[in-house]
Order: C-alpha cells, then sequence, then structure tokens
C-alpha cells in the first residue's frame, strides 16, 4: 500500500495548476485510486492536486508575501468575504501575490498572467444583489442545519466541509460579478469558452446542414403513402416549389401579431435569475394571454370563412419561409453580438470561432429595448404556432377522409399538445430558470429550433395522421390518456419544485426538502421528485411523449420520430448539464450525484 506522506489537517504549500506558483493549502483527503490530495486553498478554493504539486511549507518563501498581507486589510475585501460564512470562521489570511494584485487592479507581472486569467473571477466578492440572494440561501440553508428530520449536512457532517468547495473552479460558467470598488480597475470580463459543444468548430457546421435537412426530409417523407424511413428518400422538388411569397407573409404577419401580443401591457412583469452583472432582467411573462388571444382570433378566422387547410397544402412553403427568417434573424443576432460588451456574451457561444459562435448564439440575452427576442422566439410564435398547425391538420383530416369530427389519434394529439403548450405557457416564469434562458446564448440553434424546428417537426405526428389514420378503441384512448396524466404530474411537479426553490430558497412550503450546499451559496435539492432522479422532468416530459406517439400506432417509425429524438436530445442535454454542474458545484455536485444515483429513469439510468 503507498504511504501517505501528507494528512488531513496539514498545512503545506500546493502549486497552482498551470502555474509555477505555490500557495498555502490545507489538506482535506487523499484518494488512494487516484493518488489525489484534495486540498482547499485559503480563498476557499477546492482543487485535487498530485503529490509532487505539494512541498512542506517549512522554510518555504511564497512570493510576495509582503503585498499579499496588505491586501488583506482592504475594508472593502473584508465585507465581500464576509458573506460567506466559511470565510469568516477560517483563520483570517493574506491573499497570495497574484491574486492581491489582481484585485487591487496592480498590473500582474507576465509571468502572472495567465494565473490572473484563471483565478480573477474567483475571488472577487459579490455584487449586493447576488450576496443577498446569497444571504436568502445561507438563511435557508442555516435553517436547514438547525432542524433535525433527514437533512444531509447533518446527517453527514463532514461533508458538509463540501459547501466551500469548488474544485476546478477556474471553468465556472457563471463567473462571480466584482463589487464596485473605485481602486479597482476595469477588467474586460472572461469570456473564452472552455469546452465546445456538438463537436465543436468542425461539428457545427455538420448540424448546420443536417439541421435543416432533416426538416425536409421529415416534411417531404411524410407525404408518402408508405413514410418507412427505410425507404429511399423521395426525389428533391423543384427549387421554385419552395417559394410562396403568401405563405412567407403568413409567418411574418403571425410572428408579428405574436409579438404585439407579447409587447402588451397585459400580465405580469417577472424577474430573471441575476446576471453575471448582478442586474436581473424583467420579462412580460403574459404568455397563456397570447394563446388565448390565437385561439380567440383563429375561431373568428375559421368562422368568417377561412380555410386553414391552407397550412397542410402548403406546409413546405412555409417551413421553407420560417427558415429564411431563422437564417436572417441568426445573422442579425451574430452580428449585433459583435458590438455588445463582453459581460453580455453566453460563455458557451463565446469560442472566438465566427461559425461556432453564430450557431451556438454569441450574445446570452439580446434585446430591443425591453423586447427579449430570445425570450420570445422561445416561448410565443413557434409554440402556439405548432398548435395551430396542429389544429389545420384535424381540419385537414375530416377534409380527406370526408370526415364530421377528428378521429380519436387526432384528438388526443391535438389535446395533450396543446395541453402541453398551455401549460408551458400558464407556467412562463419557469422558463426563466432553464438552460436556454439562463446559459445559452441566442444563435442560429435557438432562432432554428424556436422558429422551424419545434413547430414543423412537433407537428409531425398530427401531419402523420392526416393522411395515415389509426383506429383507437375507448379503452386504448383512456390508457393512453392516464400515461400522459402521469407523465405531466411528474414534469410538472418536478419543474415547480426546481422553480419555486430558485426564486425562493427560503419558502416556508420547501422547507421540509433535504437539499445539499454548494460553495456558490445556491443548494440542491436532494428530495423530493430532485430526489428521485437527477432530471425528474425529463422524466416526465418523456413519458408525455410516449404518450403523443401512441395514438399513431407501430406501423411506422415515422410518427416515433419526436420519441427518438426527444430521448437523444434529453440524454445529450442532461450530459451536457452534468458537467455545467459538475463545474459550478464542484464536489458539493458528486455529493448529490452520490445521493441521487440515476439520472433520468430510476434504476435504469
Ligand atoms: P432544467 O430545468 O432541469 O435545468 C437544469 C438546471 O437546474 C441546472 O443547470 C441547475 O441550474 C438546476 N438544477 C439541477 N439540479 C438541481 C437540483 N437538484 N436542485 C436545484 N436545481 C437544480 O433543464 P432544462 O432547462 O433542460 O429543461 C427545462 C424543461 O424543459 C424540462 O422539463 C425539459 O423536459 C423541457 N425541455 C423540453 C424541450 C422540448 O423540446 N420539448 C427541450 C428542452 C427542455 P442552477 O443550479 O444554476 O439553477
Amino acid at each position: 500500500m503507498p504511504s501517505v506522506k501528507y494528512h488531513k489537517g496539514d498545512m503545506v504549500m500546493g502549486r497552482w495548476p498551470g502555474s509555477n506558483l505555490y500557495y498555502e493549502v490545507e489538506v482535506l483527503g487523499f484518494e488512494a485510486k487516484s493518488q489525489l490530495y484534495t486540498v482547499i486553498y485559503k480563498d476557499g478554493t477546492e482543487l485535487e492536486l498530485k503529490e509532487q504539486d505539494m512541498k512542506n511549507s517549512f522554510g518555504f518563501q511564497p512570493r510576495s508575501r509582503s503585498r499579499s498581507r496588505s491586501r488583506s486589510r482592504s475594508p472593502g475585501r473584508r465585507r465581500g468575504r464576509s458573506r460567506s460564512p466559511a470565510r469568516t470562521t477560517r483563520r483570517s489570511s493574506s491573499r497570495t501575490a497574484a491574486a492581491a494584485a489582481i484585485a487591487e487592479g496592480t498590473p500582474p507581472s507576465r509571468r502572472d498572467a495567465k494565473l490572473k486569467e484563471m483565478v480573477e473571477v474567483r475571488l472577487s466578492p459579490l455584487q449586493p444583489a447576488m450576496a443577498a440572494e446569497n444571504n436568502r440561501d445561507n438563511r435557508h440553508e442555516n435553517k436547514e442545519e438547525n432542524n433535525t428530520a433527514n437533512k444531509v449536512n447533518e446527517t453527514e457532517p463532514e461533508k458538509n466541509q463540501s459547501r466551500y468547495n469548488l474544485r476546478r473552479r477556474k471553468d465556472d460558467s457563471e463567473p462571480k460579478p466584482q463589487l464596485k470598488d473605485p481602486r479597482v480597475a476595469p477588467r474586460p470580463a472572461v469570456t473564452v469558452s472552455t469546452q465546445l459543444d456538438f463537436g465543436g468548430k468542425i461539428g457545427v457546421y455538420f448540424w448546420l446542414l443536417f439541421l435543416p435537412c432533416w426538416v425536409l426530409f421529415v416534411i417531404l417523407q411524410v407525404n408518402l403513402e408508405d413514410p418507412s424511413l427505410v425507404n429511399f428518400p423521395p426525389p428533391l422538388p423543384p427549387l421554385e416549389s419552395f417559394w410562396d411569397a403568401r405563405a412567407l407573409g403568413l409567418v411574418i404577419l403571425w410572428i408579428l401579431f405574436q409579438a404585439l401580443l407579447y409587447i402588451l401591457p397585459v400580465g405580469k412583469l417577472s424577474e430573471g435569475l441575476p446576471l453575471k452583472s448582478g442586474e436581473r432582467l424583467k420579462y412580460r411573462t403574459n404568455g397563456f394571454f397570447a394563446i388565448a388571444a390565437s385561439v380567440a382570433v383563429v375561431a373568428a378566422a375559421v368562422h368568417q370563412g377561412i380555410d386553414l387547410t391552407y397550412i397542410h397544402s402548403h406546409f413546405l412553403q412555409l417551413a421553407a419561409a420560417a427558415f429564411l427568417i431563422s437564417v436572417l434573424l441568426s445573422v442579425y443576432l451574430y452580428v449585433r453580438s459583435r458590438y455588445v460588451p463582453p459581460e453580455r456574451h453566453a460563455l458557451g457561444g463565446s469560442s472566438g470561432n465566427v461559425i461556432y459562435d453564430f450557431f451556438k448564439g454569441h450574445e446570452l440575452n439580446p434585446r430591443i429595448k425591453s423586447f427579449d427576442l430570445k425570450f420570445f422566439c422561445e416561448m410565443r410564435p413557434g409554440l402556439i404556432g405548432w398548435c395551430l398547425i396542429n389544429f389545420a391538420f384535424a381540419l385537414a383530416e375530416m377534409k380527406q377522409q370526408g370526415l364530421d369530427a377528428p378521429s380519436y389519434a387526432m384528438i388526443l394529439v391535438n389535446v395533450f399538445q396543446l395541453l402541453y403548450v398551455a401549460d408551458g405557457l400558464w407556467n412562463e416564469e419557469a422558463i426563466l430558470t432553464t438552460m436556454d434562458l439562463m446559459h445559452d446564448g441566442f444563435g442560429f440553434m435557438l432562432a432554428f429550433g424556436d422558429l422551424v424546428w419545434v413547430p414543423f417537426t412537433y407537428s409531425l405526428q398530427a401531419y402523420y395522421l392526416v393522411s395515415h389514420p389509426n383506429a383507437l378503441s375507448l379503452p386504448a384512448v383512456a390508457a393512453i390518456v392516464l400515461l400522459k396524466f402521469i407523465g405531466f404530474y411528474i414534469f410538472r411537479k418536478s419543474n415547480s419544485e426546481k422553480n419555486a426553490f430558485r426564486r425562493n430558497p427560503s419558502d416556508p412550503k420547501l422547507s421540509h426538502m433535504r437539499t445539499i450546499p454548494t460553495a456558490t451559496g445556491k443548494s440542491l435539492l436532494a428530495s423530493g421528485w430532485w430526489g428521485v432522479v437527477r432530471h425528474p422532468n425529463y422524466l416526465g416530459d418523456l413519458i408525455m411523449a410516449l404518450a403523443w406517439s401512441i395514438p399513431c400506432g407501430f406501423r411506422h417509425l415515422l410518427p416515433w420520430y419526436y420519441m427518438i429524438y426527444f430521448t437523444i436530445l434529453l440524454v445529450h442535454r442532461d450530459s451536457r448539464d452534468m458537467s455545467d454542474c459538475r463545474r459550478k458545484y464542484g464536489s458539493a455536485w458528486d455529493e448529490y450525484c452520490r445521493t441521487v444515483r440515476y439520472r433520468i429513469i430510476p434504476r435504469v439510468y
């Protein structure tokens, strides 16, 4: 068995990764398997180090110790640091040279330049807004700590230390904002992404081509009598058949109509979560009003004799028009993102590569005055448009098959998907805590997704039923309805739990919940639905997707496309989120993963 040189509680000098600088650290433990020591720096950062990166502190002279001592007297810094209970209970410490230089705004030496980039976001105090929220979190945590029932903190006091651990925090996707200290020179925010999604800079070329081609493929395929996916794709229609000025006009009109509903001073003004700058954006969350008004207008239009089956007969042209708009919008978004300050960039879409950033979205929350383009596109034209398209397909089915009423299968698909959208709009505020709104920039990926992918591929089941009827018995209908409601219950409960907790961690209604504190001041829910699996909302969503596909029968794979695609999407999204959370929460996240072992499906995955 290998001997362990340092032991828990030892104060030694630890090398800062990527540099030759050593700082005083406390050893927290040693893992024999990986041969790594877990150490904590004096600013609260936790890292794993190899033995060769550690030295005995005896006789060791850290660089520029005098400067770091002088920094420790800064009242501004003391105030900032005192927000963390760990920091107040730790011995007051001198700050490292580079960190002190950074905090003071004095130019660090060239050797420290790389280090500066790594540590500047970590060592900064929070802005008051963020600090206030953290204090609220802490209040919740404190309260939790005092309670007796099933608390992680109490049952495992040792692990409680993980609150202040942030392993690999140099990659933290949400750098903390700076307190406005007049002595601190303004510094550009670190905006360079560390990890690239979607196959990186080469991969996005593939996605840029593949996504529109796939939409075209399924639209052409679903029209075939035998839309088997193993069949050779139908020949491409002539180019001019994609273009229809009326279709383009209708798509533009629809978007403008939704924009008008969005800006009307009806409904609540909700606050988003704090941004890097500490600012909280306001959003007009009147989505339910928008869908109700849209239903009224569409009903009036049908009453006036407007033939909505035009949507069925010109589906390809409408999709092409929406695609054109999404491309123009993405170009506009990318160009404007070049002119906004770095703190408004999305970390994930700031690789410096034009195509990648165009695809992923460079600016986090592009706005024209108070009109939030991402929020609007996410929730309105595409989502409500999807329901409109489904309704048009129900009319087309009646027309094509000479029915007085739509089939059971068509009714189920229409009602289920309408319920999904209406629920999303009723709980529109909850989207403000999702990944798309909080982390992803607005670029081609979301613009195309919102305006083309959602309305023109999510409606595929209804499209399929127009010319591929599938008779359902009443017991089958009842069983499918039950499945849908089980999925809906899990989906809604879990999303609401998380949203309520993120909005107000000290909400008395949540005081019975078990939580795991993290170094960022936020806690993680570890009971309720978030104690069953790590993404219970995905589980509910997948069960609902199943209930949407079954009404189309089992003759073809095409109407199951949504189920298959959605499973892949959510598994990928889950792994993206897992690595983001691992970066954000360090060992607290590991602890959550140990407590909640399965990702999406209990005992399976
Ligand atoms: P989530 O709403 O699950 O958001 C993930 C974030 O939640 C994490 O980054 C973390 O953020 C926070 N979180 C994770 N675990 C916990 C925990 N234990 N306690 C508290 N907070 C936690 O993911 P999505 O944004 O992907 O999905 C939102 C909904 O939208 C889901 O229901 C999903 O099914 C649905 N969806 C639907 C799609 C569709 O096309 N139909 C596409 C994508 C999503 P932090 O800690 O920073 O707050």
